[in-house]
């Protein structure tokens, strides 16, 4: 197993607060901090969520203007990916970032429970945001919380709406939704490569499973994602020091499984995207 593997690193996200952890970087400055040490650690991609002082989910396009310009110039070939996710009944204002052209977005395709709400992701407010990152060429990281989503994602792909070649992440843990479950990681492999053969996948699992699928991925040849957005602790007894430590983990397990960590630049090239 030669391909490289692209691990990103979930930084912030829109729950976990400095109560659960004070390494959740929070301020624009501390999340520039904490993803250039995990930059370093091998992360290539940057998923971001940005927040207000007082630590509630925010959409505020000049905040995330600072963070992709601080990115930028600290971590100078990273993929930056914003969330479209996290603010959920907040209608287009979830795209309202989306002109600032990061290489990368997430687009959820379909709605689904949360561990205290419903995530709402209605059809007309999907296609609006996958044509917002047409306008603005951004690529779209597909989360599918559910199998239907593998399924919107490759009719949207087969009628252009979502053009090129899929990102699919799978999403497994998440209190209520799709759990951790070896053979729906397997099918949900196996029925993306059956509807968009040429479609590439990762996966992400929250809290104690996010290290499970980070192994389950780098051992099937695909790509995974870790970060304080999905998990702050490294294990029961343990917080997490930093994102940097979370990537530090799936960076072994790839070496564990002879998978080199994708570089950023090779990163770029795996996903189709242009250069830095
Ligand atoms: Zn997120």
């Amino acid at each position: 197993m030669t391909t490289p593997c692209i691990l990103c690193v979930a930084i912030t996200g829109s729950v976990p607060t400095k109560a659960a952890n004070p390494a959740v970087p929070i301020s624009v400055e501390e999340q520039i901090e904490s993803t250039h040490a995990a930059y370093e650690a091998g992360a290539s991609i940057c998923h971001a969520h940005v927040r207000n002082a007082d630590e509630t989910p925010s959409s505020d396009p000049e905040k995330f203007a600072a963070l992709q310009e601080g990115l930028k110039k600290h971590c100078p070939d990273m993929i930056i990916q914003f969330s479209t996710g996290g603010r959920s009944g907040a209608g287009e204002a979830r795209g309202g970032m989306l002109p600032l052209r990061p290489d990368m977005a997430s687009l959820s395709v379909g709605s689904n429970n949360f561990p205290t709400r419903v995530y709402e992701n209605p059809p007309q407010l999907v296609d609006w945001l996958a044509g917002e990152m047409r306008t603005y060429e951004v690529k779209p990281e597909i989360e599918a919380f559910d199998l239907s989503h593998i399924f919107k994602a490759a009719e949207m792909n087969k009628d252009g709406r979502i053009p090129g070649q899929l990102y699919v992440q799978f999403v497994m843990g998440v209190k209520n939704a799709m759990p951790v479950d070896r053979e729906v990681f397997d099918f949900y492999i196996k029925t993306l490569s059956r509807l968009a053969p040429d479609a590439l996948w990762c996966a992400a699992g929250i809290g104690p499973n996010q290290i499970v699928l980070n192994e389950w991925s780098i051992a099937a040849g695909g790509h995974t994602r870790a970060g304080l957005e999905d998990n702050v602790r490294l294990d029961k007894d343990t917080l997490a020091p930093s994102n940097a430590a979370l990537i530090k983990r799936a960076a072994d397990l790839c070496e564990k499984y002879e998978r080199p960590v994708a570089t950023p630049a090779q990163a770029r090239e795996i996903l189709g995207l242009r250069p830095a």
